[in-house]
């Protein structure tokens, strides 16, 4: 699913001025024989900053390490920090797989689904399977489906932005009360004005729907 990209400038595709926590992007192993190798880079160790810019996820991290000239900021297992500078061919990967693929929070679902899978799991679990995730940015990197009733101006700016397609879409039903009152949620019923601004956009979507005859 994930396609690595390379842009000519690319800060022009992150969001200036972010004001909210963004955790070190802690990093779980390297690959052999690369850069990250040769560097010494060690599962453990986390990445701060590149360029001066703090990646929110792994979708930052890969525009941001298109650049040929790379000065990365690094805090290693003692919470010591290095800079350390690369210079690399602008295709070139680093190598590096990280622990999470957010580095800020998880984009949670706001609705209220009278049939919420997650609602129905039995209780004793480990923790992951009671998140509700609804996160643009997973649906992304790896298909999952999102309802779009939980974006924001800046989130629909980004997918703009960055042509973060394709994204994945539960679309339920599409006449605006039913979908209201399936998702439990009054911002639901703009599904079909959503999806004309994915097509404005040039952004491709897969969309789901499901029938349920009690709803209707
Ligand atoms: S969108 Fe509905 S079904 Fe999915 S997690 Fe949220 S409440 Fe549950």
């Amino acid at each position: 699913m994930w396609q690595e990209i390379n842009y000519k400038d690319s800060n022009d595709l992150l969001v200036p001025n972010i004001t909210y926590k963004i955790n070190p992007a802690e990093i779980e192993s390297i690959e052999a024989n690369s850069i990250a190798e040769e560097i010494g880079f060690e599962s453990g160790d986390s990445i701060i900053s590149i360029n001066g810019k703090k990646p929110r996820d792994l979708i930052d991290y890969q525009i941001l390490i298109s650049e040929e000239i790379l000065d990365i900021s690094v805090l290693d297992k003692n919470h010591e920090i290095h800079n350390i500078n690369i210079e690399k061919d602008q295709d070139v990967n680093l190598g590096i797989n990280f622990k999470n693929a957010l580095f800020d929070s998880i984009k949670q679902c706001n609705n209220k689904c009278p049939f919420c899978f997650i609602d129905q799991q039995p209780s004793g679990k480990r923790k992951s399977l009671y998140i509700k995730d609804d996160d643009y940015r997973l649906s992304f990197l790896y298909g999952s489906y999102l309802t779009l009733t939980n974006l924001k101006k800046e989130d629909w700016e980004r997918i703009a932005m960055q042509k973060l397609s394709p994204l994945f879409i539960s679309v339920h039903a599409t006449d605006p009360a039913t979908r209201e009152k399936l998702l439990k949620n009054k911002k639901a019923g703009v599904i079909l004005d959503q999806i004309s601004w994915f097509e404005k956009n040039s952004i491709q979507i897969t969309c789901s729907n499901c029938c349920l005859s009690r709803y209707k």
